[in-house]
């Protein structure tokens, strides 16, 4: 028992209740990444002008080289618009195959280095360097970090180093390309001010375009009103714009786990040797795992299969893949899994589908080869499950198996997906 107590005095400052430890997060992007891959693949791209997706007329842009952009050309964009735009630019056919392994051997530097980072998406990192001495220590080690990725992968990539993830984020956009930038404590909302709102993250084209109206062009003018303003404009998008704009974030880095996965699998009533109702049951379960990733924005590299036969030996297989959430790349691999691992002339009690490996992205990154038609194909399919339920839109083949309850977002915080468990 201290002085204090002793006297029976309980003084609040004994208490470290108003310490405040201060955070060092540290933002990593890859510039232009799957440009950057493919010049590294071939030499002879580099400082051309360079657009990467769909190579027909009705493909979309996945990617432009800094040379593109001042010409007007950016992601997203029809190749179409943007080969009138920039019509010297090299035209390059995507290939996730070769952007998920460059994405794979820069994780794996940064987890030999850093003890707690995550994997937001393919080309983008965050690590907590709290703790690490003092801030000085952080940004050494951040920039050794950088250089050593640059040294070992050949691909130039940018950080952002401040006390939060929204800050450092904004920092490496602001770096880029191929810099780094840190913001020292206290100096967040100064860093922010002279910014376009286009800069927060979360802003996108409508919500730029609503404080547009509203006469909002620079970062500075949203810290200088009050929050209850941009709340009732916004809405609950309003307070969370508010406090970026103010430097104001608390999201964790969230740990990359390998072993973060999503799964359904199904105990049928009566084993079965039906080969088509069991591929049925397979497409459908994919079908809709692969639509619970492309709802939480993820894209998974690793595909697994499971057999239960009716002596109960289980049997699985699985597969690494380039990222993607696509069900027509998908679908396919588990049955060649499904028919690599069913090998037995034997009744089959249980079936799973697992996808692990799982990442934040855009499924987007499959669809080089596809149309804008294709897009908007998924995107409407999505659009009608959402509002009529996971199985209102379906393959004709994974009619198949006809009980798929609805379940909940396992990106939600919501419990784990355990689907196409229902009896039949
Ligand atoms: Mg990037």
């Amino acid at each position: 028992m201290d002085y204090f107590h002793f006297l029976g005095i309980y003084p609040y400052f004994s208490y470290p209740f108003f310490i405040v430890v201060n955070k060092t997060i540290l933002h990593l992007d890859l510039d232009t990444f799957y440009v950057s891959v493919e010049r590294l693949i071939n030499s002879e791209l580099k400082h051309r002008p360079l657009l990467v997706g769909g190579t027909s007329d009705r493909g979309v842009v996945a990617a432009c080289s800094y040379e593109t952009r001042a010409f007007g050309v950016h992601s997203g964009m029809p190749m179409k618009m943007a080969k009138e735009l920039c019509p010297e630019a090299v035209v390059i056919r995507g290939n996730s195959a070769s952007y998920s392994k460059h994405s794979d051997i820069v994780t794996e530097i940064i987890k030999e280095k850093v003890p707690v980072f995550e994997k937001s998406s393919i080309d983008e990192f965050y690590a907590d360097l709290s703790g690490m001495d003092r801030f000085f220590g952080a940004y050494k080690y951040a920039s050794e970090l950088r250089h050593t990725i640059i040294k070992e992968c050949g691909l130039p990539i940018s950080f952002g180093l401040s006390i939060n993830k929204v800050v450092s984020k904004v920092a490496t956009n602001e770096a880029k390309p191929n810099n780094q930038l840190k913001i020292d404590f206290g100096y967040e909302k100064p860093f922010l001010a002279p910014l376009s709102i286009k800069k927060i993250p979360m802003v996108g084209d409508k919500t730029y375009q609503t404080l547009r109206n509203l006469g909002i062009r620079q970062v500075k003018t949203v810290q200088q009103m009050p929050m209850d303003v941009m709340q009732r404009v916004l809405g609950a998008n309003g307070k969370v714009i508010w406090k970026r704009a103010n430097g104001i974030d608390h999201t964790p880095v969230i740990p990359f786990c390998d072993r973060k996965s999503i799964s359904t699998e199904r105990t049928f009533d009566r084993d079965t040797i039906d080969v088509h109702k069991l591929r049925g049951v397979l497409i459908a379960m994919t079908e809709n795992l692969a639509y619970q990733l492309r709802r939480g924005d993820k894209l998974t590299a690793c595909i697994a299969v499971k057999i239960r036969y009716s002596d109960f030996n289980l049997y699985s297989k699985q597969l690494r893949i380039p990222y993607t959430s696509a069900d027509h790349i998908l679908i396919p691999k588990v049955l060649d899994l499904f028919k690599i691992l069913y090998n037995k002339r034997m009744l089959v009690r249980l079936v799973g589908v697992r996808f692990s490996h799982l990442v934040s992205g855009n499924y987007q990154i499959n669809l080089f080869d596809d149309t804008e038609e294709a897009l908007s194909l998924y995107q409407a399919m999505d659009h009608v499950r959402k509002r009529f339920g996971d199985r209102s839109v379906l393959r004709a083949s994974a009619l198949e198996a006809k009980s798929i309850g609805r379940i909940q977002n396992p990106f939600n915080g919501q419990p784990p997906v355990v689907l196409a468990h229902r009896k039949q």
